[in-house]
């Protein structure tokens, strides 16, 4: 008999548009892992709206995002690929584990604080940021989910996922699978390029501090040139260098070489040389997918039918864990 596989759940949430940091740190891990696992990728559009989108925008980022998985080698007939709000079990299992989750563990949550800190005084903010690790936590327990590939951002997310499922567990009777964060090593957190302390995120205000996936090469070529370094001038791997150290670390995700393979590369070299190598692997890395990405998008029914097909097949598994999880909780069933 063929052994079950195990599964894996992933999600980028259209919050903007897709950045060399969700790339690297995420989807070119999901890549590899298609054939040993059992695979569920989602487009989290219920997380992007925790701050508000123009609706407009979210549409086509969702389709734009389907075609990216698609063109970087997302497979739809190996893994359920899908769009969040097209499963709603995902939103009602997220209410029953609001009632799990408590608001100590939330409010230690350390995106939620630097997200909130970064807020101009005075703006509100949405409950559902607040919320939001216990729908992450929804969306993963509802697929039986064993493993969660994502950047080292996201780990503490994951954690509380398995803690809010092992809370349901001992407090009803086993329901869910405890899952694991899954970090790549090099790629766990690429780095802002202007402020190369803090993570690459795809809502930053600043165009220069991230690489889009989508980004034409002479935009990347500018923005790397631009990208903060330091007056040392000599490449080195160190935290003293970060934006130097941030610059090798992408080189290494995209060839899967190791940081002093690069720093030989450029013994001798300044700042200059290096920038544009960095840029060239990286053009080289993103090219292929562009063209492809472009041609999905040229034929939309043709997505239409990837995202129906894989709402619903990843309907049938969540759909089986939320009536569990009803019944332990001791909701009346309607059917019998
Ligand atoms: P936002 O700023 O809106 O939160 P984001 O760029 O952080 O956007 P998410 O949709 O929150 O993107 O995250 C999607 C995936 O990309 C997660 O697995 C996350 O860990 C990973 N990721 C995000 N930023 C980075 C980064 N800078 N380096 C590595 N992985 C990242
Ligand atoms: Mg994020």
């Amino acid at each position: 008999m063929e052994e079950k596989k195990k599964i894996v759940f992933s999600a980028i949430k259209p919050s903007g548009e897709i950045t060399l940091g969700n790339y690297l740190g995420a989807l070119k891990n999901w890549i590899g892992l298609q054939d040993e696992y059992e695979c569920f990728y989602c487009i989290a559009d219920l997380h992007a709206i925790t701050v508000r989108q123009e609706p407009k925008d979210l549409r086509r980022r969702v389709l734009e995002i389907l075609a990216i998985y698609i063109a970087a080698g997302l497979n739809h007939e190996k893994s359920t690929l899908f769009v969040q709000s097209h499963v709603p079990a995902h939103s009602e299992a997220s209410w029953l584990l609001t009632c799990t989750a408590n608001m100590g563990e939330l409010s230690r949550m350390t995106q939620y604080k630097d997200k909130t800190a970064k807020l101009k005084e005075n703006t509100s903010i949405s409950a559902g940021l607040f919320n939001y690790p216990v729908l992450m936590a929804a969306d993963i327990l509802i697929y039986n989910t064993n493993l969660v590939p994502v950047g080292v951002d996201q780990k503490q997310h994951v954690e509380l996922a398995r803690d809010i499922a092992q809370r349901f567990n001992s407090s009803y009777s086993d329901t869910f699978v405890l899952p694991e964060a899954k970090v790549s090593e090099s790629a766990a957190k690429i780095m802002d390029l202007q402020d190369p302390t803090k993570k690459m995120s795809k809502s930053d205000d600043n165009e220069n501090s991230y690489i889009l996936l989508l980004d034409p090469p002479a935009v990347i070529r500018r923005k790397i040139s631009r990208a903060v370094t330091d007056s040392v001038g000599v490449v080195n791997y160190t935290d003293e260098q970060p934006g130097v150290k941030n610059l090798i670390n992408i080189v290494c995700a995209i060839q899967g070489i190791k940081p002093e393979a690069v720093v030989a590369q450029f013994e001798g070299k300044g700042y200059k040389d290096f920038k544009e190598f960095v840029a060239e692997v990286i053009i080289g890395e993103l090219e292929p997918v562009q063209i492809k990405v472009k041609e999905l998008l040229e034929n939309k029914e043709a997505l239409a039918a990837i995202y129906r097909e894989g709402a619903q097949k990843a309907s049938r598994v969540a759909t089986r864990t939320l009536r569990k999880m009803q019944k332990k909780i001791g909701l009346l069933p309607l059917e019998k």
